[in-house]
């Protein structure tokens, strides 16, 4: 029986999630899995988001209704950027 490589740690894949929570299943035993894996659920789906995130990039917002400003008179959304008068009172929009 050999050792598992400390680089496996490194390498996170479905299999090695698999051999980890095995482990643990030894180590904590099947009474308080539940709210392990509720727990590790969590910090994955927390991990997964931030490399999302990461990976979108931080200057990209995200699109909004409002991203073409408001009319100055009624405050009305303008509906797009080509948009020259406001839908609802007829303001001519700059
Ligand atoms: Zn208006």
């Amino acid at each position: 029986m050999s050792f598992l490589p400390l680089a496996l740690f490194g390498t996170l894949g479905p299999g090695e999630l698999l051999v980890i929570f095995a482990i643990l299943l030894l180590i904590f035993g099947s009474s308080k899995l539940p709210q392990l894996g509720s727990a590790l659920g969590k910090t994955i789906r927390g991990f997964k988001e931030e490399m999302r995130q990461e990976a979108e990039g931080p200057s990209k917002a995200p699109p909004s209704e409002n991203a073409f400003g408001f009319c100055p008179k009624c405050g009305a959304p303008r509906p797009d950027a080509e948009a020259a008068f406001c839908p609802k009172c007829g303001q001519k929009l700059a």
